[in-house]
C-alpha cells in the first residue's frame, strides 16, 4: 500500500458546534498522517446529495442531508500508508452504540444521526469525494518527518 494514499475526512456540522475540530485533527496529526488539504465550508443539500449519492432512497437520506447542510463543516485530505482503513478505525463504527472507546464516535457521539465525523470508505470513494470537496486540488510538499513515520 502506498504511502500516498489519501483519505477525505470531514468534521461533521455537529463536531464544528461542539468544539472538536481541534481534537480530530490532533488525532490524525499525532498518528503520523499527513494533512495535504483543509477548508471550513457550508455547502448545499444539493452538494451534500451528490456526496451521499450512494445512500439516496435510504429512510434516513432526508435527514442526513438536512443535518449535513444545517452548519458548517471541516473538509480536509490526509495522506499516508493505509490512509483509508486507519482513517475508518480512527472514527469508529457508524452506529455509536458499536463504536469502541478511543475511537472518536466511541469517545464523543451518542446517536448515529450525530455522529461527528466522515471518512472514505475506500481508496475509489476517497478519489471521488476527493474531487467532489477539492475541485480546486490538494497541497503538494514534502514531510520532512516521512523516515521517521514509514520505515520504507
Ligand atoms: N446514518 C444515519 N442513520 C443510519 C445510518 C447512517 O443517520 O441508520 C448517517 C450517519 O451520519 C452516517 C451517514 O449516514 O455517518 C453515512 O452512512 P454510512 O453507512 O456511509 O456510514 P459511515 O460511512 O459514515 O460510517
Ligand atoms: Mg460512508
Amino acid at each position: 500500500m502506498s504511502k500516498q494514499e489519501r483519505s477525505f475526512i470531514m468534521i461533521k456540522p455537529d463536531g464544528v458546534q461542539r468544539g472538536l475540530v481541534g481534537e480530530i485533527i490532533a488525532r490524525f496529526e499525532k498518528r503520523g498522517f499527513k494533512l495535504v488539504a483543509l477548508k471550513m465550508i457550508h455547502e448545499s443539500p444539493e452538494f451534500l446529495e451528490k456526496h451521499y449519492a450512494d445512500l439516496k432512497g435510504k429512510p434516513f437520506f432526508p435527514g442526513l442531508v438536512k443535518y449535513m447542510s444545517a452548519g458548517p463543516v471541516v473538509a480536509m485530505v490526509w495522506e499516508g500508508r493505509d490512509a483509508v482503513k486507519t482513517g475508518r478505525v480512527m472514527l469508529g463504527a457508524t452506529k455509536p452504540l458499536e463504536s469502541a472507546p478511543g475511537t472518536i464516535r466511541g469517545d464523543y457521539a451518542i446517536d448515529v444521526g450525530r455522529n461527528i465525523c466522515h471518512g472514505s470508505d475506500s481508496v475509489e470513494s476517497a478519489e471521488k469525494e476527493i474531487k467532489l470537496w477539492f475541485p480546486e486540488g490538494i497541497i503538494q510538499y514534502t514531510s520532512v518527518v516521512e523516515s521517521q513515520v514509514f520505515e520504507n
